[in-house]
């Protein structure tokens, strides 16, 4: 394999660059969601047209293996026949309804069978709507209104949760995005990942008041940073003591760990969990549940309102019960995933020793150019993503799509061969040979 060093041409004349184009005309910024359109790493970004296996194609004919996975749901890869076929006899039967149907009740089931926490659940169609779900069920349930979050972990693009933290302060919270009043982010309080002083002391500031703590279990939208040993407990037993709520934000962690997510790994259950990406293997879908009584909160059971049209549509439980079936039973994918990933963060860890840190959790990694320890969103914050920059550029150039940023996680699929594999480590050991010989 001949691997020459990637060099960033601005190619207007491919068809990335024309849709491109003709994208920032009619959609701010040219996507519908930012980290795609590559401003962290800058050049223009590649239209995909189709994708199979683990492999994505762009529609200038150009190939690559994928590390990005959709931003999670692919952990299976890409058009796998049986999800197809699936979806396929679906969509002749129709793909909305308005009205309950069995494909609910099975993915339903399914979660509760997989998910230690979750007695009953409810369907919504993101991520983002169901954190937001979450917290109004856990208000309802607790009758308070305080909120804390994790400096760092991403919950979605609702209001209450668009906030990192107001310079240092751990007591005021300014909102991150414009366009959220300061009102709506009173009640969230921000703390440290990793930092058990900082939310003992939010704890005793504001004894009672505190409806929920919401955690990613494994961080994973700051680059992937583990939780140290004993945080998830101690977040358990902190919550238990004051009678808050403590909810898991397993939308990247559900079956992406294991079958029953980041709670199984850890083995921390929490009293709420939310869930997105796998479970809809690729199409919009959302999902919250926990105990059956604090559920009860919820509309037409409860006074917590709570709907959707397009909720436990057919078409994206469909894909879900397909998914979580393949996930069941063929339990081996979590070993393989598990191997995959460790052999890329061995080669990376090594070829870049003291220019890099690799964390790693399962088949989730991030490669961070920082010569220290990442275990906080500080040291996360220090990497130097200008380097992050070249690397993913190198690697795009060789066939290797790597997530746009330095803070999003990379992604291993169960698709990925032994093949794609070895080329990538391949890859990545020629950009730091060239990344050394450059400086001498
Ligand atoms: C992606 C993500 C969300 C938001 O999900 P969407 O489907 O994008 O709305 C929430 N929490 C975590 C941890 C996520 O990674």
């Amino acid at each position: 394999m001949v691997i020459k060093r990637g060099i960033k041409l601005e190619n207007r004349n491919s068809q990335s660059g024309y849709l491109f184009d003709r994208a920032q005309k009619c959609i701010p910024g040219g996507v519908n969601s930012p980290v795609r359109a590559f401003r962290a790493v800058g050049g223009t970004p590649r239209f995909m047209q189709r994708a199979e296996g683990d492999r994505l194609y762009d529609v200038d004919g150009n190939e690559y293996i994928d590390y990005v996975c959709a931003f999670g749901p692919g952990i299976l890869g890409h058009s796998i026949p049986r999800v197809v076929e699936a979806l396929q006899r679906m969509c002749e039967k129709g793909f909305c309804f308005g009205a309950p149907t069995e494909q609910e009740v099975q993915l339903a089931e399914l979660i509760a069978e997989m998910v230690p926490s979750i007695e009953v659940s409810r369907l919504v169609n993101s991520g983002t709507e169901a954190v937001m779900s979450a917290i109004r069920a856990a208000r309802g349930f607790t009758g308070r209104d305080m909120i804390v979050k994790f400096r760092g972990c991403y919950h979605g693009h609702s209001d209450g949760l668009l906030v990192k933290a107001g310079s240092g302060a751990m007591t005021t919270s300014v909102p991150d995005s414009a366009g959220v009043p300061t009102g709506y982010t009173n009640d969230t309080k921000i703390a440290e990942y990793n930092d058990r002083a900082g939310v003992e002391n939010i704890f005793k500031e504001n004894p009672g008041k505190i409806a929920a703590v919401i955690v990613e279990p494994v961080a994973a939208n700051m680059g992937v940073v583990p939780p140290e040993a004993g945080f998830l407990e101690f977040l358990r037993d902190i919550t238990k003591k004051d009678g808050a709520l403590l909810i898991f934000d397993e939308v990247i962690t559900g079956f992406r760990l294991s079958l029953g997510g980041a709670q199984s790994y850890y083995g921390i259950e929490p009293d709420i969990t939310v869930l997105g990406k796998v479970v809809g293997g690729g199409i919009p879908i959302g999902v919250y549940g926990g105990r059956r009584e604090i559920m009860n909160m919820v509309s037409p059971v409860g006074p917590v309102y709570q709907a959707g049209t397009l909720s436990g549509n057919p078409i994206a439980t469909t894909a879900g019960i397909e998914t979580l079936r393949i996930l069941r039973d063929n339990p081996e994918i979590y070993r393989n995933l598990d191997e995959k990933a460790g052999k890329i963060a061995g080669r990376v860890q090594d070829a870049g020793k003291g220019r890099v840190q690799v964390n790693r959790v399962g088949s989730l990694i991030t490669v961070f150019f920082t010569p220290h320890p990442v275990r906080t969103y500080e040291d996360a914050a220090a990497s130097d993503t200008d380097s992050y920059a070249r690397y993913f550029h190198f690697l795009l150039d060789h066939g290797i799509y790597l997530p746009p940023s330095q803070f999003e996680a990379m992604f291993v699929s169960e698709a990925l061969t032994e093949q794609d594999l070895e080329k990538t480590c391949e890859c990545i050991e020629a950009f730091f040979e060239t990344e050394t010989s450059l400086e001498e």
